[in-house]
């Protein structure tokens, strides 16, 4: 799933739990992506390109059901013992939760069952249907907006940053080309989107007018 539909569902944990620091909320929604960024820089996790085409490939360690659910225990423990809010510490645990399931919804079989098997791997493969792949992340950050009940500055932004990924899903025949070439290029704009995604959804899901500062 992009940047965009994972920062909207922060929307739905800050509707959910409101006492939950937005940007808190962004952070516990790409946490495991953003792993993924400093393990592919370090060559931990890569990918691969298998006749022009991008494939992620090798992603066990930020992407496995293992790590998120290790990662939402240690997140929970420190922030409902040690910080003493729980509401914050269940919202931020599922924030984690709900990067690894919706992945496994939209990625290819890549994601792993740990770091430590090779098999199974899961993933249900709807990236490999661009239009349909579209669709449905646009009409979940939708949902996301509307739960939330967003202003309209907030839905623009959400539909804008889904149309703006439709050339990265589509990615014709050589367009992964790039990305095995130099292995800093495809983290480096995923790390991009995230704060700009952030920005933006964080922004615009304040309950002030945007246009006031
Ligand atoms: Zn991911």
């Amino acid at each position: 799933m992009y940047a965009i539909n994972h920062a909207a569902t922060a929307l739905i944990l800050k509707k959910r739990y409101p006492v939950s620091s937005m940007f808190l909320l962004l952070i516990s929604v790409q946490l495991v992506e953003l792993l993924w960024v400093v393990f592919s820089y370090l060559g931990i996790e890569y990918i691969s390109v298998i006749n022009g085409k991008l494939h992620l490939n090798y992603l066990p360690y930020s992407h496995s059901i293992f790590t998120g659910v290790t990662l939402s225990l240690i997140a929970f423990s420190i922030i409902n013992w040690g910080y003493k809010n729980r509401a914050l510490a269940i919202a931020f645990s599922i924030g984690i939760m709900s990067h690894i399931i919706l992945d496994i919804i939209f990625h290819e079989k890549d994601m792993a069952l740990s770091p430590f098997s090779n098999t199974p791997n899961f993933g249900l493969g709807i990236s490999n249907y661009p239009y349909i792949d579209f669709t449905l992340e646009t009409m979940y950050g939708i949902f996301c907006w509307w739960y939330f009940k967003g202003n309209k500055y907030l839905l623009i932004t959400i539909i804008l940053f889904n149309i703006l990924d439709l050339p990265m899903m589509l990615g014709k025949d050589n367009s992964g080309k790039p990305f095995s070439v130099n292995h800093f290029i495809l983290p480096s704009i995923i790390l991009i989107q995230i704060v700009i995604t952030w920005y933006f959804v964080w922004r615009y899901s304040r309950k002030k007018s945007p246009l006031e500062l």
